[in-house]
């Protein structure tokens, strides 16, 4: 390995010092208001919902402040869904370099994203509990908001323009042929169920297990291609903020993106969730766990915004705030192209996890101890998957491109590549 290239995987260490300064000086003044509510209508009791509004990137300093929302929607019980709600943040967290700047933690983000779910998942299994559960994981910092995904809980984003866009890809074998194909090429047999009379009933599924999604975490007892892998976006908004609605599908099989967002807009965040399942309910009655947050960013120097949430005002002054966006947008043609603009920072959908931890992921190689990229365990290289263990991994396929993997992990990857049967096939 190249100077150039160790000086790359080492990110220098910043004084503590100067990044509260930095950070002080750089988003105090910019960063949005977060505001949210959540509304919910149990009827297996499998939803689960996770809101941390006051997490700190660097603890203590209240400008490196970002947020977390997360939707659970868990099947074959609830163990999974309440396991990722609890662990997932901090695996997430935990595959995140110390001591680097905004900028490299956003870019660093998609990457930890991947290996807090994988790491989440290996931990769910190794309890031998069954059940498994949708994630639809919400990182908002500043105007940048990353999403990762696996299953069929969406998040969508309703910007000021007026337009909606979907943050998630659904993972539902029914409608996804990319991964039917992954799923049939890693061993998995997708097709409908059978009943009496040779009728097939019903979404596509996945056998062994029956599963309609082909991604989850948990899942111990379906086949390892369903893989907690996520889909993962990363977005930055204009500085006229947006929406974020992100529901389960108890919410999105009665609406479309565009008929939520329209059901609550002009709303504040709160009344907006409350409305978003009405509208659902309506539509289609309680079929379904039905649970949804809605999510505000929105510019802090807006000043119709009280600085305190309080119900009555925030009603009014969240009306006050459309009127004036749009006359403001009528009037100011030199900052229109500002309103409604999303940059796209990030998207990478890939189940391949060689493709989604890179090749520079930061790694204490001069130490002789390798630290697992999805799992953050030290182990001597000797017993993992590294770059030089090509010639010894006996597969049959292309030799490892990824980081270093502990052996743990390194199983868990073969078994999601479907090249270690986990469950016997089952014969049609
Ligand atoms: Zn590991």
């Amino acid at each position: 390995m190249s100077q150039a290239e160790v000086l790359r995987m080492k990110p220098p260490l910043v004084p503590l010092a100067t990044l509260i300064g930095r950070e002080l000086r750089n988003e105090k003044v910019e960063k949005p208001f977060v505001k949210y509510g959540q509304a919910a209508l149990a009827k297996k009791g499998e939803d689960y919902f996770l809101v941390k509004p006051d997490c700190q990137r660097i603890p203590g300093n209240p400008a490196s402040s970002f947020s977390v929302f997360a939707i659970f929607d868990g099947h074959n019980g609830i163990s999974a869904a309440i396991f990722a709600k609890e662990n997932l943040l901090s695996n997430v967290l935990s595959a995140i370099p110390q001591g680097i700047s905004r900028g490299e933690w956003l870019q660093a983000l998609p990457r930890a994203l991947v290996a807090g779910f994988v790491k989440t998942d290996i931990e769910f299994q190794q309890r031998g509990e069954t059940s498994g559960t949708t994630v639809t994981f919400v990182v908002i910092d500043g105007w940048t908001v990353t999403v990762a995904s696996v299953g069929d809980s969406r998040c969508i984003l309703d910007t000021q323009g007026g337009i909606v866009s979907l943050l998630t890809v659904d993972h539902r074998l029914e409608e996804n042929a990319e991964e039917r194909e992954r799923v049939t090429a890693s061993g998995g047999e997708v097709g409908r169920l059978n009943v009496f009379g040779g009728n097939e009933v019903g979404p596509l599924r996945c056998w062994p297990g029956g599963l309609c999604l082909s991604r989850s975490i948990g899942d111990t007892d379906v086949g390892e291609f369903i893989v907690p892998i996520p889909h993962v976006k990363q977005v930055k908004l204009s500085n006229a903020g947006g929406r974020l609605i992100i529901a389960s599908d108890g919410i999105w099989d009665a609406l479309s993106s565009d008929m939520a967002a329209k059901s609550c807009r002009g709303l504040p965040a709160d009344l907006g969730a409350k409305m978003v399942v009405k509208e659902a309910l309506r539509s289609r009655g309680l079929k379904d766990d039905t649970t949804c947050l809605v999510v505000d960013i929105i510019p802090s120097d807006q000043p119709v915004l009280p600085s305190t949430p309080r119900k009555k005002q925030n009603m009014l002054s969240s009306i006050l705030f459309r009127k004036k966006s749009l006359n403001f947008t009528n009037k100011t043609t030199n900052r229109l192209s500002a309103i409604g603009v999303v940059e796209e920072l990030f998207e990478e959908g890939s189940a391949v996890l060689a493709e989604r931890l890179g090749k520079d992921f930061p790694t204490n190689a001069n130490s002789g101890i390798f630290r697992c990229a999805v799992c953050q365990v030290d182990q001597p290289p000797a017993e993992g998957l590294t770059l030089s263990s090509g010639p010894f991994f006996s597969h049959g396929s292309k030799r490892w491109e990824g980081p270093f993997l502990c052996t743990n992990c390194q199983k868990k990857k073969d078994a999601m590549e479907g090249k270690r049967p986990s469950r016997p096939a089952v014969v049609a």
